[in-house]
This record gives C-alpha cells, structure tokens and sequence, in this order.
C-alpha cells in the first residue's frame, strides 16, 4: 500500500519484514543472480537492500538504504566477487529505519589457532540475513551483554548475528555454533547465513516464514544451490525448486551439497503465516506446491458463496485484489471490470511530496474510472483490512466517480490480534476490526464508518478451504487470537519498545 515516510508512513496492510536469498554456484557471477533474486523478492521490503559474498577465504558485503536497484549497480556488483552469495530486503518491524540494521549483518574476527605448533590467525566471518521477528530479545540482549557483544544496531538479527559468531569464532565450529543458539532464539525466524566456505538456511521450529532450496542446471548434477523467501525468486534466475526447508532444522550447502542438521529434535509441525497466503508473497509464487494466484480466486469463489451480493460490476483493489475479484466474478456471475488504474510507478519513494501533494492521498495512486462506475453498484474486492484507512478513502473515490452503491467484499477474515512474528501490526488499536469484534458476524457498523452500502469477510473456513489446509498447519493468531509461540505479558506490552529505546 501507498505510504510516505515520516508521520504518513502506516500502510493499511500487513507489512511484511523481510526477503531472503542465497546462492552457492562456483561457476557463476553470485552477486548478479542475487541482486536479481531480490528484485524477485522487493514486495517483501523497500527500506533496504544488501548483498554480501565469500570466496573461500574472506568475506564483503555492500548495504545501503533504498530500493535494488537503487543500491546497486553494475560497478558495485562487479566489485562482489565469489562463489557463495546471500542478499537481504528489509522492511523495518522492530528497530528503526536506518542503516546500521539494513542486513546482511557481516561480523568479522580473526582467531588464534595452532597448526602443527605454528600459532596462525583464522579468519572467522558470518553474515546473517533473517525474516522474522524474535520474542525473547530480552533474554538475548541480556546474553549478549553477559558475553560482552557490541550491539550496532537496533534488531534483534544483529543479535542472533553476533551470538551465533561469538561461538562459532570460540570453536571454529559453526554446527556447534547452530546448535548452541538457535533452540535459545524463540519467535519467528527464516534466515541465511554465510560463512567464508557455506551458505546456510535456516527456519525456526514451527516454520512461521516460508524459506526454499532450489538448483540451478540438473537436477542430478546442479551448478549451484540458491535459497529464496519465495519460489518467485528462483524462477527469476532459471533455478528448479528442490525442496523447502523443513521447521527447526538448518541446511549448510558447500562443495559437497546440501545437507540437514536437525538443531531442534521432535520439532513441532509446519505452522506457515497465513498471510502469506492471503497477501505477503507474490501471486506466482508456490507454497506446498500451490499457486497462491489460483488460491486467491478460490478465496474471491467462496466469498461470492458466503456472502452474495446484488450488483452491477466487481471491481478489485489493485493489485493484491486482483485475483480474489477474479474469482468472486467468476462464482457470482458479475462482470469483473477494472474500476480503479493503480499508477505503478508510484512505490515507497525517499522523496517526500508537499504536503499540499500528500493531501491528495490515496489518488496519487488509485485513480478512479469514472466512465465505468457512474451509476453502477459496484462490489469492491480487497485482500485484507488491517487499519481501513485506505479503505475509506478507495470507497470515497468510488462515491466520486458516482457509483451508486459500494458493497465492500473482503477476501480474507477480520484482523483482530496483533503479530507478533514479524508483521507491522503489533499494535491492537490499529486493527479497525477489533474496535467492531461480534460473536454474530455483523460488520454493518464498520461498514458505516468506511462508508460501504455493506460490508462482509471470508470465514476462516472458507480461507482454510480455499487454502486447502486445516487449523493446525498454518500459523492464524491475528484471526483467532492462538498465538502458536507464547507471548510473554510483557512482550505484548512492550513489543518493540525496548529495542527502539535502545
Ligand atoms: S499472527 Fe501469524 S498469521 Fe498473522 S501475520 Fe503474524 S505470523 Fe502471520
């Protein structure tokens, strides 16, 4: 969604926090497929972007405030030289929007070793990139100060990052380093990390954040190795997906290939956002082996059946509308017609508008068609409503144009909790369902305040039914209130505020 930095900058949709990429291919240009897979992967962040690589033997990394390709360019990524590549997009959830917490976090440290009775100096390096958001940073920071750890920034990656290297430089062992660590890192977390000599991914124990392993070349004697946040990501470079990475357990990838270390025995089951499904991830992405497009429509399908509505035309929000009106059309028998032309290339921009400009809002970005919606009952179909701002100000466009009703169809249940895994909600008076909770159903209040004829969500059945999956697969806290890892009281109270007041 549209949004301007400074006060302006809240989005009326679930933000995701990050992508992730990584690649071991010794005989291509890393960077290079990097950058492009995070191009893949910009939807998940626009605050930053970072590249880092290893030859073997050291360790560089280039990350900088902006957009992929805003950050780099073709002198920058010919500097990036190496046969092992991880990449990072960052959307702030926790710590500020600067520099020092754009990723991948690269520490660097040499150690002291003996060989064969000659002291020698190892250089030890890790660069970790994470999606996810931890609830026990606390505890951690607390670690971290035990041990004596510098912290430069103000994420919680930075210290997964350093506590991770303070063992792996102690040991020069970076199994145990894993092993050490990540049972003591509760929350949510897909990560990539490099060392000089492997690339690394790494989900948290109920899998919260998707991560993928893909191949490039074939498939019995591949080229390279890449791992990516979304599948999106591999198509973009000509990788094959091979599997996703399973919850609690880390693959490390070197010259011999692939290779699973099981950090969390008896792990529990895959517990994946649904909002991944609803809107994160990209609609030409697969998750379990299904296309989030066609999921979508089938989402628009049963929202047709569930609530039915009598009117002249469908229109979607774009994009991420699109396919849930594709598909209430097609069960409905309305047309669908676009009604609303989304300037695309207005993104999330470094260079503030006027405030005479900023007045304008939603329409710098959303300009409405007039010539289809004069007199029209239109049924407007949305992913999602988290704060509904831009909701009321997309159905008062509509009312400009001279539609004669707006019924406002929303493809995905009521957000009611707020994430605490890594989404920009964290914030329960933002979530405008929440002010209207019932045990009936009925959003005919909130449907006045946004100033739609009516207004109805999908059932969370009709979500799992479309989604094909059950309760227990899918991580639903902001739908039903069961957060699948605990929250403490006082992270509820005070999520984020101990690390920005650091
Ligand atoms: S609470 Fe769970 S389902 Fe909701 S956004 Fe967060 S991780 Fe996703």
């Amino acid at each position: 969604m549209f949004s301007f930095p400074g006060n302006n900058n809240q989005s009326d949709k679930q933000e995701e926090s990050c992508g992730i990429f990584g690649i071991y291919a010794p005989q291509s240009d890393t960077a290079r497929l990097t950058y492009f897979g995070l191009f893949a992967l910009q939807h998940r962040g626009q605050e930053s972007a970072g590249i880092c690589v290893s030859n073997g033997g050291h360790m560089s990394c280039y990350a900088r405030m902006g957009l992929v390709n805003q950050v780099f360019n073709e002198q920058i990524l010919g500097i990036l030289r190496g046969h092992i590549a991880s990449g990072h997009v960052r959307y702030s959830t926790t710590g500020s929007s600067v520099i020092a917490n754009a990723q991948p976090f690269l520490i660097e440290d040499k150690q002291e070793t003996r060989f064969n009775g000659k002291l020698r100096r190892k250089y030890v390096g890790l660069a970790l990139s994470h999606n996810g958001n931890l609830v026990n940073t606390r505890e951690l920071k607390s670690k971290c100060d035990d041990l004596g750890l510098p912290l430069n920034s103000t994420s919680d990656s930075e210290m997964m990052a350093r506590l991770i290297h303070y063992e792996y430089a102690r040991t020069c062992n970076i199994e145990s380093a894993l092993l050490t660590w990540l049972p003591q890192f509760k929350g949510a977390f897909a990560m990539v990390l490099q060392t000089p000599d492997k690339l690394i991914a790494i989900r948290d124990d109920i899998g919260i954040r998707p991560l993928v392993c893909g191949y490039l070349g074939d498939k019995d004697d591949p080229d390279g190795w890449v791992l990516a946040s979304e599948t999106c990501a591999l198509d973009i470079i000509g990788a094959h997906f091979a599997f996703a990475i399973s919850p609690g357990t880390a693959v490390l990838i070197d010259e011999s290939g692939p290779r699973t270390l099981r950090w969390k025995p008896n792990h529990k089951d895959e517990k994946l956002c649904a909002f991944e499904y609803i809107y994160f991830a990209r609609p030409d992405s697969l998750f379990r082996g299904k296309c989030l497009h066609l999921i979508r429509q089938r989402m628009g399908e049963l929202m047709a059946i569930e609530n039915p509505v009598d009117a002249d035309i469908v229109v979607p929000v774009p994009d991420s509308g699109t396919p849930h009106a594709i598909g209430f059309a097609r069960q409905s028998g309305i047309p669908y017609t676009e009604g609303l032309i989304k300037n695309r290339y207005v993104g999330r921009t470094f260079i503030s508008p006027q405030s005479r400009l900023r007045a304008l809002g939603v329409r710098m970005k959303l300009n409405p068609l007039e010539s289809v919606l004069r007199g029209k009952r239109v049924v407007l179909v949305d992913d999602s409503i988290v704060r509904g701002t831009t909701s009321k100000k997309i159905i008062q466009l509509l009312r400009d144009a001279g539609a004669k009703e707006v019924h406002f169809r929303v493809a995905s249940p009521p957000v009611l909790n707020p994430c605490y895994y890594g989404i920009d909600t964290a914030v329960q008076e933002d979530l405008i369902a929440s002010h209207y909770r019932n045990t009936k159903n009925d959003y005919s209040e909130l449907a006045k305040q946004l100033g739609a004829d009516s207004l109805a969500y999908l059932s969370i059945e009709g979500m799992l039914e479309a989604f094909g999956h059950t309760t227990d697969e899918l991580c639903l806290a902001c739908l039903n209130g069961k957060y699948p890892i605990p929250i403490s009281e006082q992270t509820r109270l005070n999520l984020g505020k101990f690390i920005l007041e650091k």
